[in-house]
């Protein structure tokens, strides 16, 4: 990392604070827990509207492992349930019992397990949805609802949780600068731009629309170039940064370079999107070109600017001269 000769200079140009305070369109948030209320659900297989009895899914915990059960489960010739992956590391003695383990199927569980309706397990964070035992799995690696990891790059944090606990992790872990705004004039020095690493980077949070960004600026070796790459990534979901676009652009002596795209969602990961080159891109011979001077020093200006798109009711239900 080296973030102490990059220096970032943030210049207010007092042109978004319209924008900031027009936009503050209803945003559910997604991480307020709702009531529950299972009236609309299917409750074939609860009890009067109950969750399923604890116990049912006790038994489809493997005793060893303690993850759920999938088929094929297994059990012993005393009946003793044990996952498949279990199943071929125990050298074929039941770990309950030690008696020779065989090749039973636990047919009647995984029936039972099939006839489960379950809660997705971010259910606290506001997800409603009831699965099926074998889709939830699935629909849980894709849940809208589960958290999000921590946006910071080059370093490999762990943290994950609802937006607003990462903005604040950002600010207060990772010291990230915040802006309000949604025009952005940075500069982005280096003192050694021969020093091209993969760990070089830079970023920077913004705030508009009541929805955050991240402005990402680095440097990398793109083949055998090192080049600086800047982009921007939606603090939500992909469907939700669909809405937003935004420029970057720099330039000096009469050039310039511009980019203009759609944030991505900062469920992909910082180094997928950079890998993806889904940004601005400039060779180091033009970066050094912008920064004037002796070409001992990096000096770029990187401006830029985060738009809503027009809601073009993508539903069809919305006539213009009907809605208000
Ligand atoms: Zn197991
Ligand atoms: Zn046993
Ligand atoms: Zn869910
Ligand atoms: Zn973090």
């Amino acid at each position: 990392m080296d973030l102490d000769n990059i220096e970032c200079v943030s210049i207010t140009d007092g042109l978004d604070e319209d924008e900031i305070h027009t936009s503050t369109r209803h945003h559910h948030h997604p991480f307020q827990p709702k009531p529950h209320n299972n009236n609309n659900n299917n409750n074939t297989n609860t009890l009067n509207g109950l969750p399923p009895a604890t116990s049912v899914h006790e038994l489809l915990e493997c005793p060893v492992c303690t993850n759920s059960m999938y088929p094929p489960i297994h059990q012993c010739h005393n009946g003793h349930t044990l996952c498949s992956t279990c199943k071929t590391r125990v050298h074929n003695r039941c770990p309950t019992c030690r008696q020779e383990l065989g090749d039973i199927r636990c047919l009647a569980l995984e029936k039972v397990a099939e006839s489960l309706e379950l809660p997705c397990k971010y259910y606290s964070l506001g997800c409603p949805e009831i699965f099926p035992y074998y889709s939830k799995l699935k629909h849980e690696s894709q849940c809208n609802f589960r958290p999000y990891n921590c946006p910071y790059a080059g370093s490999e944090c762990a943290v994950v949780g609802d937006i607003s606990f990462l903005v604040a992790h950002l600010r207060d872990d990772h010291k990230v600068d915040m802006h309000t705004g949604c025009t952005f004039n940075h500069r982005y020095v280096k003192s050694n731009p021969r020093e091209v690493e993969n760990a070089t980077w830079m970023l920077t949070v913004f705030h508009c629309f009541g929805q955050y960004f991240c402005l990402h600026f680095e440097a990398f070796q793109l083949g055998m170039a090192p080049v600086y790459m800047a982009f921007l990534r939606f603090m939500g979901d992909e469907n939700e940064a669909r809405n937003y676009s935004y420029s970057l652009e720099v330039g000096a002596n009469g050039r310039k370079l511009t980019w203009e795209g759609t944030p991505r969602s900062i469920r992909d990961s910082h180094r997928k999107v950079r890998d993806s080159h889904d940004g601005l891109i400039i060779q180091r011979n033009m970066a050094l070109f912008f920064s004037g001077g002796d070409r001992k020093e990096l000096k770029l200006r990187v401006t830029g600017r985060i738009w809503k798109e027009q809601q073009n009711s993508e539903a069809g239900v919305c006539i213009p001269n009907l809605c208000s």
